[in-house]
């Protein structure tokens, strides 16, 4: 008996009926190229061409239109050590603030150590969210996923078909949940899905599709790989050369790197004030700045950018300028990621929102949407969005001051761009559109344009990235 029951055993694990998720797995497997094979993989290196999207940072909330191109792309994956790095070279496709030159790019990822490495050859240490990404993205590959699918250590669930597609969920033996979908004919991965969490849009999935498989080395892989995060094109590759187990080169993080302390999140932030106006405050201390404008009996904030931890600082510092006046409003300059990472936690501290037409809807979705992962401060403490949305021009007025808020019209940084024009003080409160001491300047004519337009009398520019200057320096880039 105890005989029988042993051969029955041996035989289920040879052979015939896997789990349907097993199933998924190891027709995965066969098309590729066979099990032993994809067990056996070292390394993976992905050579060719590209382009990027430009997530966040294009002319409207929906907006495509913008990329960098990519050349001498590598991706380069040591399967068995968990390294793996990117290096590419991009060149914008439009007008970008850093100006048109290409610029070398690598983006490594080994172990828990994330890092980057500059044109100049310095390397840092990227943050644990973005070690986490990585580390996942390393599973995005029709031969990484499957092979960590095999492990005996990785859990399997969920089998289901889905279109033409077989899909299961795959949790790695290093704990990375994914969803490997195959074609229902060929066999061959189609995508791979995780989950991250994006400041911005919370919980978003990555998603890679494969397509135009090609033989290499005795593998059919994927010579076409596109990366969407939520619904946004990031990254189209195509591949013109691939080589598996091939030298893959040092792929160790840079001493520097490695050294580095771990960063668990944003830094804390620090705040720096100073008046200047009767009731204006400039908020200064780090990269991104905001102002507070005193009225009668609120205070109004221009700017909540990056994330939480800038945001509430910057509107607990109003709340210290002026005890008595609560914060009832903020005036967001333009929709790109960086200056729209605080608008969640402004809703959150019952802020209204004041934003071009063009973000309204943006932001309605945006929060609304889920932040499981990383929760956030709307998260904790959900509240409906109050918007007041700019067509054109928009004067925030009462008896003790005016401040008029104008759409920075034809502008090539963002179709969504409001500056602000305190009268009084002739102050332009602006951001990007001229950054003071930048090097390249490719937005301000237009920006010279809106201000003459309007027939503003300005003194002096405050603006949100960079440090306060006179009108004349603005006069000065526009013609340069
Ligand atoms: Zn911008």
């Amino acid at each position: 008996m105890h005989k029988k029951l042993c051969l029955v055993a041996l035989a289920c694990a040879a052979c015939s009926t896997a789990t349907p998720e097993r199933q998924i797995v190891n027709d995965a497997a066969a098309a590729l190229g066979g099990r032993d094979r994809i067990l056996a993989v070292k390394t993976l290196v992905i050579e060719g061409d590209g382009k990027n999207g430009n997530l966040g940072q294009d002319m409207t909330p929906e907006a495509t239109g913008q990329a960098f191109a990519l050349s001498d792309y590598k991706r380069a994956i040591d399967v068995a050590g968990h390294r793996a790095r990117v290096e590419q070279t991009r060149t914008p496709n439009f007008a970008y603030f850093q100006g048109m030159a290409p610029q070398k790019q690598v983006q490594g990822i080994d172990g828990d150590v994330a890092y980057n490495i500059a044109p100049n050859g310095t390397a840092t240490r990227a943050a644990n969210a973005v070690a986490k990404d990585r580390n996942a993205e390393m599973y995005h590959h029709p031969l990484t996923i499957v092979r960590a699918a095999l492990d005996p250590a990785a859990k399997l669930s969920n089998p289901r078909t889905a279109g033409a597609e077989r899909v299961v969920d795959v949790t790695t033996a290093d704990g990375v949940a994914l969803t490997l979908a195959i074609d229902g004919t060929t066999k061959l991965p189609t995508r791979v899905v995780s989950m991250a969490d994006n400041t911005n849009l919370g919980d978003v999935a990555i998603e890679s599709s494969f397509s135009d498989y090609q033989d290499v080395g005795g593998f059919k892989l994927p010579s076409r790989l596109t990366t969407k995060t939520d619904h946004y094109v990031t990254a189209e590759i195509h591949a013109a050369r691939q080589t598996v187990d091939e030298d893959a080169g040092d792929l160790a993080a840079p001493a520097a790197a490695r050294a580095a302390a771990a960063i668990a999140g944003p830094p804390p932030a620090a705040v720096t004030v100073e008046e200047i106006g009767k009731g204006v405050w400039f908020l200064g201390g780090q990269s991104h700045h905001s102002v507070i404008v005193e009225f009668a009996d609120h205070l109004t904030l221009i700017e909540a950018p990056q994330n939480d931890v800038r945001a509430l600082a910057v509107i607990a510092k109003a709340r210290e300028l002026r005890p008595g006046k609560p914060v009832t409003e903020v005036v967001n300059t333009h929709h790109h990621f960086d200056h729209s990472g605080g608008i969640r936690a402004a809703v959150a501290e019952g802020l209204t929102v004041v934003t071009h037409k063009g973000n309204a809807v943006f932001y309605q979705t945006a929060v609304g949407r889920a932040h499981t992962i990383a929760p956030d401060a709307l998260a904790k403490a959900p509240k409906p969005l109050k918007i007041e949305a700019v067509d054109g021009q928009l004067e925030l007025k009462d008896a003790t001051r005016t401040v008029y808020l104008y759409a920075v019209d034809g502008n090539p940084h963002s179709d969504t761009l409001l500056m602000a024009y305190l009268p009084q003080e002739k102050l332009l409160v602006e951001v990007d559109a001229f950054t003071p001491g930048a090097a390249a300047q490719p937005y301000a004519a237009n920006l010279l344009e809106n201000v003459k337009r309007r027939n503003l009398t300005v003194d002096r520019i405050v603006p949100l990235h960079g440090a306060i200057a006179p009108f004349s320096e603005l006069v000065k880039a526009a013609g340069s």
